[in-house]
């Protein structure tokens, strides 16, 4: 079953909408196999944003996800990638689809909400970066055969 790295940024924390987003992956129909609360290191912001590096937007990107706690968590599913960034949004929530997490709940790319992994192998890198392999549970929801066929 595919997983994706799932953050509530620091502003979904501090705005109260912890319960609003998840309660929107869960309500999708994703089944949560990880999650923890926690303060994110610059290194580990580094890490995990490494790719963006040298960009214009590198900076303040490092600033907001380590400016508060986030909610960090593995959501599995069929093509659970993709599902989760759809259910996300584009990355410019004025851009972002309605009905999604970022048009419905955010208005500014710098403070977009929710981060989600972008394919396989960054999924890969983003579960091995964020959860030791014994964070991930194994297991399966009562009725989950009306969701996965
Ligand atoms: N970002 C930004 N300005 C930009 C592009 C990106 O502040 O012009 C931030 C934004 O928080 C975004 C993150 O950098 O979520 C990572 O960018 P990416 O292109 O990977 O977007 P995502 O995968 O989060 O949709
Ligand atoms: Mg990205």
């Amino acid at each position: 079953m595919e997983k994706s790295l799932v953050i509530i940024k620091p502003d979904g924390v501090q705005r109260g909408l912890i319960g609003e987003i998840i309660g929107r992956l869960e309500r999708r129909g994703l089944r949560l196999a990880a999650m923890k609360f926690m303060a994110v290191s610059s290194s580990l912001a580094a890490q995990h944003y490494a790719v963006h590096q040298g960009k214009p937007f590198y900076a303040g990107l490092l600033d907001y996800i380590s400016s508060g706690p986030v909610v960090v968590m593995a959501w599995e599913g069929p093509k659970a990638i993709e599902a989760v960034r759809q259910t996300m949004g584009a990355t410019n929530p004025t851009a972002a689809a309605p009905g999604t997490i970022r048009a419905d709940l955010a208005l500014d790319i710098g403070r977009n909400l929710i981060h989600a992994s972008d394919g396989p192998e960054t999924a890969a890198f983003e579960l091995g970066l964020w959860f030791l392999p014994e964070d991930l549970v194994s297991w399966a929801r009562d009725g989950e055969r009306w969701v996965f066929e």
